[in-house]
């Protein structure tokens, strides 16, 4: 039978009315086999999530300050389990000990995945594997997929239905080590490739990646579908739904993610894949955008005509580990787009550099730049867009400062006074989606 891998995020997880939420949408669907659980998240908006939590208790060991935050770790657990009305000894006396007895920081941090998988398992009735058994990174900690694919596999494979914490996995020497936070999507994935599912469920408070950022467009409505190619993008460009890791384990493998709202189990949520169905294409996706951004502008007569001139004026940013985001050029002009907290220790340096190497006519840095991106698989030889996306932005009184399309035709990207940033998001917005 076709099998589905489900990860329930933190705020799924924060207490015992959301598990039986979460156990509710697991057994609607008897293909949803693979459960990957996170910590107990936020219950309210000023709570504090578990993690957190046991990353305080690791600080606080050996401390007085330990057993209140001890306590606190404690009883969210055993909360969850008496409204549960579960008959399961969690061992917290035992996870207790070993931090107290100097357990690393990454142990620490990932018992809020483990205690909720134990718990999960219970709730569901349906076995538990600790992912510090069959998860795996190497020794300079990078993630060991072929180990790892191969003993989750089996382990998968003679347990149907088993319940994963996610978020951590084991060193050589079976030391517990976690990805980076967040970590509990790519463990999502990672089960979804070794078990061989055909879809990666993804359940968070959202329902599903939004056409822009809500805080900027209050009513952004989901996206329905996209592309891996498209998501990166918009993540890059600052939007954040899945941890940026868990893409490439099901793309590797063209297992499609869905994202969904485990408080609206009715709702589509947004589909990820290499090909979208082209069903919901409109020609823009999204509309993402990053703050405090630095142009460095070049100017010099017959640059054009100068072999090597643009290689010169980047060799000093790559000295310095500087990342260019962008690089417009003109005739007799260039541009270098960078992040400006990367520039603002070596500004003068990293100046004089570019006058050394290629003495340009004039060299500026103009500080207090946003750039906005437009991201759509549908803007493909498709007219109009530029024009629209333009026009939009004029009719905001948004003045343009830079210009740049991705090659691939997935993007436009303009960068705009940081002043401007919000302004430009809602009328990029109101001209595509509204
Ligand atoms: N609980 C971990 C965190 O807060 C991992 C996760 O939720 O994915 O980062």
């Amino acid at each position: 039978m076709e099998t589905i891998t489900v990860k329930f995020g933190g705020s799924s997880l924060a207490d015992a009315a959301q598990f039986r939420k979460v156990a509710e949408i697991i057994t609607a669907d008897p293909r949803r086999a693979f459960v990957v659980v996170s910590a107990p998240g936020r219950r309210f908006a000023d709570d504090t999530k578990v993690t957190d939590l046991l990353y305080q208790a690791f600080e606080h060991a050996g401390t007085p300050a330990f057993a209140g935050t001890w306590a606190q770790i404690a009883e969210r657990f055993e909360t969850i389990v008496r409204e549960l009305d579960l008959n399961v000894d969690l061992g917290l006396d035992d996870v207790k000990a070993e931090i107290e007895a100097g357990a690393n920081q990454d142990y620490c941090a990932s018992r809020g995945e483990y205690l909720n998988a134990k718990i999960m398992a219970a709730l569901l009735d349906r076995p538990f594997i600790d992912a510090a058994d069959c998860v795996f990174f190497r020794a300079d900690g990078s993630f060991d997929a072929a180990r790892t694919d191969e003993t989750l596999g089996a382990a998968l494979a003679d347990k149907t239905g088993a319940v994963v914490p996610g978020f951590y996995g084991a060193n050589p020497d079976g030391s517990v080590r976690t990805f980076s936070r967040g970590g509990s999507d790519i463990t999502g994935a990672i089960v979804a490739r070794a078990s061989g599912s055909s879809c990666y469920e993804n359940w968070t408070d959202v329902s599903g990646i939004l056409a822009a950022d809500p805080r900027i467009v209050a009513d952004a409505l989901p996206i329905r579908e996209i592309t891996y190619r498209e998501l990166r993008e918009m993540a890059y460009m600052g939007a954040s739904v899945l941890h940026e890791d868990a893409i490439y384990p099901a793309r590797t493998a063209g297992i499609p993610i869905r994202i969904r709202n485990t408080n609206a189990p009715g709702d589509p949520g947004t589909v990820i894949s290499r090909e979208a169905s082209g069903e919901h294409l409109l020609p823009v996706t999204g509309i993402a955008g990053k703050k405090d951004f630095s142009i460095i502008h070049i100017e010099k007569d017959q640059m054009n005509e100068t072999p090597g001139f643009v290689s010169k004026v980047i060799e000093p940013f790559a000295a310095r580990g500087i990342s260019i985001e962008h690089l417009p050029t003109g005739i007799d002009s260039m541009c270098v787009v960078v992040p400006t907290a990367q520039i603002r220790d070596s500004r003068t340096e990293l100046l004089c550099d570019i006058r050394d190497a290629v003495s340009p006519d004039v060299i500026l840095v103009e500080n207090d730049m946003a750039l906005v991106a437009v991201v759509g698989r549908g803007m493909v030889r498709r007219k109009g867009v530029a024009a629209r996306l333009f026009g939009a932005l004029a009719q905001a009184g948004v003045n343009v400062r830079m210009i740049d399309q991705g090659s691939g035709e997935l993007n436009i990207i303009v960068g705009v006074d940081t002043a401007d940033y919000e302004t430009a998001i809602r009328a990029l917005y109101g001209a595509f989606f509204a």
